[in-house]
């Protein structure tokens, strides 16, 4: 579905970040992934070599919030690819702090990280993508993004803000032929869940109509689809992947 494509997945080193570098290159796609050290990009490059040897995958890790670093890495792709047909903006932190325990430094990194980021990444990758006639951006929002969250309001802030940059994005670059959407998970068992006691993740199945967590790999499918022909007339979506839990 993705055969000759050059991607780029930010957080590609684990969870669900992992899981799209591997859907992507299962169907064909060159891939850099983005992590946030050398080791854990060394672990996930060695973790995917196994799997497939043929895969065309490396990994860099530029510091996200740090704007000139992310376009220097992201420039050094162009010159060595020749192009960037997809980025995906996968990288991000979660909060759960009630409103009086913040401080406004924890309040900032998740806007650093779940929004100035993904406009770094954005910024240059979209003058390329202009250059070359198109090309396609997918974000990682979440479900808190539209029903909010009861604490750690800083991530559902966060998210709300990437659903309004790409709706925002995908008006202003469509006559670019770049198209922009967003996935927003539910529950879904990346690290985070899969450490929880089965009590718990047993709690929170009940709250979901389908009765379980998502698998990172489901998230994936969404990720492959938007970025696929297949989805070429759509931009500016949030495309849900929750099991409903949102209604
Ligand atoms: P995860 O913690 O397993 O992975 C997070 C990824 O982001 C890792 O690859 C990590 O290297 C990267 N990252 C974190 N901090 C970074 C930093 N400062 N600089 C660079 N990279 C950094 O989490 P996940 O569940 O796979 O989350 C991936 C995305 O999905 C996030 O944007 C998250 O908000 C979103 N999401 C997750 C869930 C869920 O239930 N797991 C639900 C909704 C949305």
């Amino acid at each position: 579905m993705l055969k000759g494509k050059v991607a780029v997945v930010t957080g590609g080193t684990r969870g669900i970040g992992y899981s799209i570098v591997k859907k992507y290159l299962e169907n064909g796609a060159k891939v850099v992934l983005f992590g946030s050290r050398q080791e854990t990009v060394d672990k996930a490059l060695s973790s995917l070599k196994a799997e497939n040897g043929n895969w065309k995958v490396e990994g860099m890790h530029p510091a996200l919030t740090n704007a000139k670093e992310v376009e220097k890495a992201i420039n050094e792709i162009k010159e060595k690819y020749g192009r960037i047909d997809i980025l995906v903006n996968n990288a991000g932190i979660s909060q759960s702090t009630p409103l009086c325990d913040y401080t406004p430094e924890e309040f900032d990194k998740a806007i650093d990280l779940n929004v100035k980021a993904l406009f770094y990444a954005i910024l240059p990758t979209a003058k390329i993508m202009k250059e070359q006639g198109g090309g396609c951006i997918i974000n990682t929002s979440s479900m808190v993004s539209l029903i909010g969250q009861s604490s750690g309001v800083g991530y559902p802030t966060s998210k709300f803000a990437v659903n309004g940059l790409t709706i925002s994005l995908a008006r202003e670059l469509g006559k670019d032929h770049i198209r922009v959407n967003a996935v927003a998970p539910g529950v879904t068992r990346t690290d985070m869940v899969a450490s929880l006691p089965d009590e718990v993740v047993k709690r929170i199945s009940m709250q979901i109509p389908i009765g379980r967590p998502g698998e990172p790999e489901e998230v994936a499918d969404a990720f492959l689809f938007l970025a696929s022909d297949m989805a070429s007339y759509i931009s500016g979506e949030i495309l849900s992947v929750d099991g409903a839990t949102w209604i």
